[in-house]
């Protein structure tokens, strides 16, 4: 079986040692030690002032959304993980969906102007497969309307933008370490900012509200992470630079393998080092998607269609939103099968399948 991602294991004995030194010290979670680690390492790969590191990417979305005191409606992408609109309507706030951009496949700033009204308060932006949004038109607009920016950059560990992590755009901006993300700690997450006062609330934010023992600053919600969780951040980073380095080869491999393949794929912003997160296509029809998909299963390969259905179609979402570019590119996109430890063979088998299925 190919699945459309596998998580990266590290050697069993490198996690083991670092679990015998939690034993050694029976601090099991609570800003301990391995946490405070992880958090340190993280800054010093990823070249960035400030981390911290959570229980996972969506409450870390809801903590960005609640420490900017966000109301009313968010403008946001249709086309990214359910999490992204879910924690909008989670912390009481409406999403504005705004259609994206053709080419690059994230939400078009041209299109936000329009979706602006009196009620706006943000705009929530997903880095899409790692490709970085347009992020200085993005800040135009936040300027120019006054409003708060979030990015949900759950797909972005590794992606820098003129030579600055993604990491550090927009207000907030969130990450997710889920198991299935390129780098891992299990379950987990992260927030990033800029501004010392809102770092400090997100700190109280995500331990309950506490300011010391006895004294509670807002209105806190559990989003600590474990040692154990930070253990396998710590060992995983270790080989993280094989990872990206090795995403990059198979993705190029791809490219090869699929070069008469009748497909679109996102372009990616210029001055960006991208992370190869995602190996999305997309085809020329549903009608070709929806058989891709099948021959494919039949033959025990999983590809997946990120993001199908566009997120206005929720059951939920009460409004209509004319949204044609997302409607038509969810339709027919197919992330495929992209994991460390993907053979060649595999994306040949891969590739001879789809092309097949084009041909006939
Ligand atoms: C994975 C993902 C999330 C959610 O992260 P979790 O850690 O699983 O909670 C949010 N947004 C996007 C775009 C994602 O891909």
């Amino acid at each position: 079986m190919i699945p459309v991602t596998k998580p990266f294991l590290p050697p069993e004995s490198e996690y083991l040692t670092y679990i015998t030194s939690i034993w050694e010290r029976q601090w099991l979670t609570n800003n301990g030690p391995l946490v405070n680690e992880l958090e340190l390492r993280l800054k010093e790969y990823l070249r960035i002032p400030h981390i911290l590191f959570l229980s996972n990417g969506t409450i870390a979305l809801q903590i960005a959304l609640k420490a900017l005191n966000l109301t009313d409606e968010i403008i946001t992408t249709p086309f990214s993980y359910v999490a992204t609109t879910n924690s909008i309507i989670w912390e009481g706030c409406k999403p504005v969906y705004v259609d994206i951009d053709a080419n690059s496949l994230n939400i078009d700033p041209l299109k936000i102007e329009f979706a602006i009204t009196e009620k706006t308060s943000a705009i929530l932006a997903t880095h899409v497969y790692g490709n970085p949004c347009d992020v200085e038109a993005i800040e135009k607009k936040k300027k120019k309307h006054h409003l708060k920016v979030i990015y949900d950059a759950a797909h972005c560990f590794g992606t820098t933008y003129k030579g600055k992590s993604i990491f550090e755009f927009g207000d907030i901006s969130t990450t997710s370490f889920h198991a299935t993300k390129l780098f891992h700690t299990v379950e987990g997450g992260a927030v990033f900012t800029k501004n010392a006062d809102l770092l400090k609330k997100m700190s109280f934010l995500r331990n309950f509200g506490h300011d010391g023992y006895e004294k509670f600053s807002d209105i806190g919600i559990n989003g600590k992470n474990s040692e154990f969780h930070a253990a396998m951040g710590l060992v995983n980073l270790k080989y993280i630079d094989e990872i990206l380095i090795n995403r990059r080869k198979l993705s190029m491999y791809y490219n090869d393998a699929l070069v008469n393949l009748k497909c679109l794929k996102p372009t990616l912003i210029h001055d960006s080092q991208y992370n190869y997160s995602y190996y999305p296509v997309v085809l020329e029809s549903e009608e070709i998607t929806l058989k891709m998909i099948q021959v494919l299963n039949d033959n025990w390969i999983y590809p997946r269609r990120y993001f199908y259905p566009n997120l206005s179609k929720m059951p939920y979402i009460e409004d209509n939103f004319v949204l044609p570019i997302t409607e038509s590119i969810s339709k027919r996109v197919l992330c495929l099968p992209l994991f460390h430890s993907l053979s060649k063979e595999e994306i040949d088998l891969i590739a001879s399948i789809m092309l097949r299925v084009q041909n006939n």
